[in-house]
């Protein structure tokens, strides 16, 4: 019985290019420049992505600004007071907000993905942010000549042009970053935010076909960012009922940190549908040391002791470096771990098979 494994999407950048993004957006290079540096960091990063052994793989993400935020990097009209993200280590993330409409994307994941497949002839898996997330950039004072209305219906569009030509585009299949889950239980527990997001996030994959969703995703972790989260504290007892009501075929999810394994698998096994595939995370994106092959598989037997192997999947907890100027975890060391997942999936397969 085969076992499917699956990278979430990012890797760190090298450091000419976070230097670089950083020389970019102080205006000391221009975009070309900056691009000759995207290019280097995508060819290397797809030639040492192929050989993990890696049967899906991404572009690291070397082009994108964060997995948030690409789609209004170079936005003019752009705030800098929105919602803070606050990490466990002090540390806090803030969202802009956009002083006006209509909004438009001005990047779409396809375009990172076509540049990819350029590159490589293995099935390319492309990572794209939830509409839930970029909801966040209305300003909560309102904006007179574009109504909350208006706007959501401009970003459900958008989010459904992101997925529609990352698929017509080619991709292996597409997953949604649907991080601000577990984090809309801490900031709101009686889970009426996170209610919200899951009703948007379906209003966009309500408009695809049942065929198309099989192709499409939802990662959820507890946020990783300088190997810190925002919202470890928060139990998956009270989100994976939510979670899994949203209307995608595969679930991506953080469990490698989890600390209390078995019970996390019951409450997957509670909630999840018969036509719902959940890749669990067998590496700690957020421990530096490198798992061997033999934990990993030894993971993967003590997931199938709950789950059936026919719903089951591998994956990273989260990406590597989903902010560009994240260098936690060195690229050595994400590489290492990706071929520790695929090596320890290989196992358990083998061992199936006797
Ligand atoms: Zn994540």
């Amino acid at each position: 019985m085969k076992i499917l494994t699956e990278p979430i999407g990012s890797v760190p950048r090298p450091k000419y290019l976070v230097d670089g993004l950083k020389a970019f957006a102080q205006q000391e290079i221009k975009g070309a420049e900056l691009d000759i540096l995207i290019d280097a960091a995508l060819k290397d990063t797809i030639s040492r992505f192929e050989q993990t052994g890696s049967t899906v793989i991404t572009d690291g993400e070397q082009s994108k600004p964060s997995f948030a935020t690409y789609p209004i990097n170079g936005l003019t009209t752009l705030a800098p007071n929105g919602v803070v993200i606050p990490f466990a280590d002090g540390h806090t993330r803030q969202l802009p907000t956009i002083t006006t409409g209509p909004f438009k994307y001005q990047a779409y994941a396809s375009s990172y993905l076509a540049k990819a497949k350029q590159l490589t002839n293995l099935p390319v898996k492309q990572a794209v942010i939830a509409v839930s997330a970029i909801s966040l950039l209305y300003p909560a004072e309102g904006i007179a000549s574009y109504p909350h209305e208006h706007f959501i219906a401009d970003l459900l569009n958008e989010a459904e042009a992101d997925i529609r030509q990352s698929l017509q585009g080619g991709a292996y299949n597409v997953q949604i970053d649907f991080t601000e889950a577990r984090l809309a239980l801490k900031l709101d527990p009686s889970a009426g935010l996170l209610k919200s997001f899951i009703d948007l996030n379906n209003k966009v994959l309500e408009r695809f076909t049942a065929a198309e969703r099989k192709k499409i995703g939802v990662h959820s972790c507890p946020g990783g960012d300088h190997d810190s989260t925002h919202s470890a504290d928060i139990s998956y007892a009270g989100l994976l009922p939510y979670l899994f009501q949203l209307k995608a075929g595969n679930f991506y999810l953080e469990f490698a940190g989890e600390k209390d394994k078995r019970s996390v698998l019951g409450f997957i096994k509670e909630s999840m549908q018969p036509e719902q595939r959940v890749f669990l995370g067998v590496i700690d994106v957020l421990n530096p040391r490198i798992e061997t092959p033999e934990e990993v598989r030894d993971l993967i037997f003590e997931a199938l002791d709950v789950l059936p192997i026919s719903q089951f999947g591998t994956t990273d907890d989260c990406g590597f470096s989903p902010f560009a100027d994240d260098a936690s975890t060195s690229r050595d060391t994400a590489f290492e771990k990706i071929k520790a997942r695929v090596k320890g999936t290989q196992l358990a397969e083998q061992l199936l098979q006797r």
